[in-house]
Formats: structure tokens, C-alpha cells, sequence
């Protein structure tokens, strides 16, 4: 208890959205313009963009989360997919597909052989970022995703290879993070589901229920060696203002005790699944939910932003302008969900329903139409630019001048391994567009040079 309360004080996160309540507009624009320096927000200020009701001063928080987007990030957008291994789980999280007790669905766990076929089909999309994620059992211990892994990072299929496994599985052992270092994972990610300890308790049974076990897993995580670490909310399960304010207590406690704050945070709202009879108790309303992506983007500028295929192809796009700088395309939420064999089966044992159906391809081409570019870069991570190294560089731009030029080299793998013609045509336009904008001087030459290196037939270049 003593230590969970170091990272989040309810009362205290209670008491800055009282004060931060009936804010004038001009404190309100005062608070943007710090926003605007890209130094953060402190959670105070944070409580206040929250409670902004009036919709002038809404469209001007938007309107300082997407200049902060662009400013990082510029108009890249990361790719990747989720690889779901196991279904069995022995915890009963109300709102997931795959509790304990939900007898409908059927279970599965995937074995080598499946493992590598899912894996190639991922790879013929064009993927070169996976997440693996698989409910807690004995049936897929540490032992199980180790070798998950391996099989995972030896998968070839053609030119398609993963380069970076992402990895979002149950609380665990400081002795077992340090195998899944070992193991050469890039992000740990945890989701806290709700901070709010009396809700986070209610809704939970099992191993998982203990709050103190997951809310101090990323600082396990982070002294394993793990330096990138994601954090999420499952949005509709408490008050969605509680929830961001205790994002960025968490974020500043690992900053403070671990020297870097989360690499990421995922926004995922509660969707239907299959065998899940719950009453979401505080639904997020698509207004609210832009409000806070927005917020979120002003308070921590350097920490990526999730989004996956939980939300529908129109607020996907919404969120891309507001702050997000990850997403998943094409998701299945099955054991054995891609490919052809893939389809209804994987429905039934799902994890919870997507809204955002269309094929990778699809996503990537409405992104380029939306004027963005589409990155399946993993440069940083496989150069050690990780955790503190990372962000010394991000935050003084050392790192911005070499993600467009990687953006641009990996988009351009995509086009020629994968895209479709209509996409091909689509992307060359994008990729033209992009690779002009890259100012640094040499760079851009530079980075010309390896396309036509790629045209002859060479791969994975970057920087
Ligand atoms: N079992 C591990 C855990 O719970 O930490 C691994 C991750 S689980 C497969 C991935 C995430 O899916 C959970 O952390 C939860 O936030 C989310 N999730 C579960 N049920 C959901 C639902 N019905 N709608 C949307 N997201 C859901
Ligand atoms: Fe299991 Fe994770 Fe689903 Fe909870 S959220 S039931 S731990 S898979």
C-alpha cells in the first residue's frame, strides 16, 4: 500500500480537479502557451485543459496538440500489428473475452509451428513491428513467450523479417523482466486498466487483482534493464479525467525513481467481446476521448501515443492530427486470428471486437491520402538509442532529423515488397512529398541514394 500510494494519491489527483474546475480563459490560455514550449504540463495545469467545457476553447486545445504533434513528430505515423499467442487466462477481468470464466469462446494456445505461420503472414502485410500479448497461465509461462520470441525474431518470409517485438503480458518478477531483456524485446508495455484503487479491486479476481503487483511493475521492469516502457488505461472503467492525471503521476514517478519516463501510452477504450456481459461504468464519449488524447499530447510531448483498431477508421484519423504517433493496422484480437484460416473462428475466440476492419494496406493508403507518412521504422531501438539515451536525444531534436529519413526507407521497403498498385501509386506520391521535405543538408541526398539501392534490391537501411 505505502509504496503503490508514492506513485498515485487519489486525493491529491481528486483535489487538482477541483481546483483545476471553472478556469478563466485566459488562464486556460495561459496554460497552452506553456504547453506550447514543449517542456510539459504539470498535472495541475493538466486538470484544468480537462474540464474545458466550451468548445472555442476545446478547438484551441486542439489546435495546440496538433502544432505539438507536428513539432515532434512531423507527420509520421508508426506501424505495427498485434500477435496474440494464448488465450488462457486465469484471471477474470469483467470487461476481456478471455476471463476465466467466460465459457463460450473457444481457447487456444498457438505452438511453434502456428507461431511461425501467423508470423509470416504478418510479414507478407508488411509488418516489421509486433506486439505479443496472451493472457496469464501456466500454459503460457515466461518459458512459453522466451520461445515465442525466438521463433518470432527467426521468422523469415521473402524480404519480410520483425525487427522489433513489442511485448504486453501479465505483472511479473524482476528476475523474469531480465529474461525478457535478454530475450531483445523493445517496449514492455502494462496497463494499468484503471488507477482507481476501489474500481481497479471490484472488477478484477485473480492474480491480477492485486494493485500493487501491477502498479509497480514497470518500476520491476525499468530496474530489470527494460527502458522502455509503455502505460495504458482501459478508458470507460473510472472517471477518464482520474485516469489522465494518474498517467502522468505514473509517468513523472518512473522519471523521478527510474531517470526516464514511459516510452509510450496507450489509449484503449473498452469495446464489446465476445461472452462479456458488463456494464461499461463510465463510457468515454468521442469528444471527451479527443479531449484527452489532446491533453495527454501537451503534458508528455516526447512519449509516443497509442492507438489500435479498437476505434473506428474516422476518430483513427482524428487522433493521428491530435497526438498519436503508433498504430496498429489490420489487427486480429485471436490466437491464430491472420490469414485465411484465420477469419470466423478467430471471431468467436477474440478478445474484444474491433471497429477498424480494413487491411493493412488499406490503413496505409487512407494515411497517406490523409497526408501523413506511414513508418514501420525500429532504428532507434535496434541502434540502443533506448530509455534516458533516448529521450537526451529526443528532447534537444538530435533524433526528430533521422526518424523522416528512416520513415521515408521503410515506406519505400513497404511499396516494394507489398503494396498494392493503388497504394503503390498513392505512396510513391507521399514518399516523393517526403523525402523533399527533409532539410537536413546531405541527408537528403543521402537518403536518395539508399532508395535507389533499394530499387536494385537491398533492404533494411536506415539510420
Ligand atoms: N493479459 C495481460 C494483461 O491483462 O495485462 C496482457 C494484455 S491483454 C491481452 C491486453 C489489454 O487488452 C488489456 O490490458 C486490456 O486493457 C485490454 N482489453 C481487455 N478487454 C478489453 C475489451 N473488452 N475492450 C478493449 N480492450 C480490452
Ligand atoms: Fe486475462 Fe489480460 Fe484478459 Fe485480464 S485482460 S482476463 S489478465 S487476458
Amino acid at each position: 500500500m505505502a509504496e503503490a500510494a508514492k506513485v498515485i494519491d487519489e486525493g491529491r489527483i481528486q483535489r487538482n480537479l477541483e481546483a483545476g474546475r471553472g478556469k478563466s480563459r485566459e488562464e486556460i490560455l495561459a496554460c497552452l502557451k506553456k504547453a506550447g514550449e514543449a517542456k510539459g504540463l504539470e498535472p495541475e495545469e493538466a486538470a484544468a485543459l480537462l474540464q474545458v467545457e466550451d468548445p472555442d476553447l476545446r478547438g484551441e486545445i486542439f489546435q495546440a496538440a496538433r502544432g505539438m504533434k507536428m513539432k515532434i513528430y512531423g507527420k509520421r505515423l508508426v506501424l505495427f500489428a498485434p500477435l496474440y499467442l494464448s488465450n488462457y487466462c486465469v484471471n477474470n477481468c469483467r470487461y476481456c473475452g478471455f476471463r476465466r470464466d467466460n465459457r463460450s469462446i473457444p481457447r487456444k494456445r498457438l505452438s511453434p509451428g502456428e507461431i511461425r505461420n501467423q508470423v509470416q503472414e504478418l510479414e507478407n502485410l508488411g509488418h516489421k513491428r509486433l506486439l505479443i500479448e496472451c493472457g496469464e497461465s501456466s500454459l503460457s509461462d515466461l518459458d512459453y513467450v522466451e520461445e515465442a520470441i525466438v521463433t518470432i525474431y527467426g521468422t523469415k518470409s521473402g524480404n519480410g523479417e520483425i525487427r522489433r517485438v513489442n511485448v504486453n503480458i501479465a505483472a511479473t518478477t524482476v528476475d523474469h523482466y531480465r529474461r525478457l531483456k535478454a530475450a531483445r524485446i523493445g517496449t514492455y508495455q502494462l496497463f494499468q486498466e484503471t488507477y482507481h484503487r476501489a474500481t481497479y479491486e471490484a472488477l478484477h479476481e485473480g492474480p491480477k487483482r492485486d494493485y500493487e503487483r501491477q502498479i509497480l511493475a514497470l518500476d520491476r521492469a525499468q530496474e530489470a534493464g527494460i527502458d522502455d516502457v509503455g502505460l495504458g488505461v482501459l478508458f470507460g472503467l473510472y472517471d477518464h479525467k482520474f485516469e489522465v492525471l494518474a498517467l502522468l503521476y505514473h509517468a513523472r514517478h518512473l522519471e523521478e525513481t527510474c531517470g526516464v519516463g514511459p516510452h509510450t501510452i496507450s489509449v484503449p477504450r473498452f469495446r464489446p467481446a465476445p461472452g462479456v456481459d458488463f456494464r461499461l461504468p463510465h463510457p468515454v464519449s468521442d469528444e471527451e476521448f479527443k479531449k484527452l488524447i489532446a491533453v495527454l499530447r501537451l503534458s508528455v510531448p516526447y512519449t509516443g501515443m497509442i492507438i489500435s483498431t479498437r476505434e473506428s477508421a474516422e476518430l483513427r484519423a482524428e487522433a493521428f492530427s491530435l497526438g498519436i504517433s503508433q498504430t496498429s493496422a489490420g489487427s486480429r484480437t485471436s490466437p491464430g486470428g491472420y490469414g485465411a484460416r484465420g477469419g470466423e473462428e478467430g471471431e468467436m475466440s477474440a478478445q474484444f471486437q474491433t471497429a477498424d476492419h480494413r487491411s493493412p494496406d488499406e490503413v496505409i493508403r487512407s494515411i497517406c491520402e490523409l497526408g501523413y507518412l506511414p513508418s514501420f521504422c525500429t532504428a532507434c531501438y535496434r541502434r540502443g538509442r533506448t530509455g534516458k539515451g533516448f529521450m537526451d536525444m529526443a528532447k534537444p531534436g538530435d533524433i526528430q532529423h533521422l526518424c523522416g529519413p528512416n520513415a521515408v526507407l521503410t515506406f519505400k521497403e513497404y511499396l516494394l515488397d507489398y503494396a498494392t498498385e493503388e497504394t503503390r501509386r498513392v505512396g510513391e506520391e507521399t514518399l516523393a512529398h517526403h523525402l523533399e521535405e527533409i532539410s537536413t543538408p546531405g541527408l537528403k541526398e543521402n537518403t536518395r541514394g539508399r532508395i535507389q539501392e533499394m530499387e536494385k534490391g537491398k533492404r533494411d537501411l536506415y539510420f
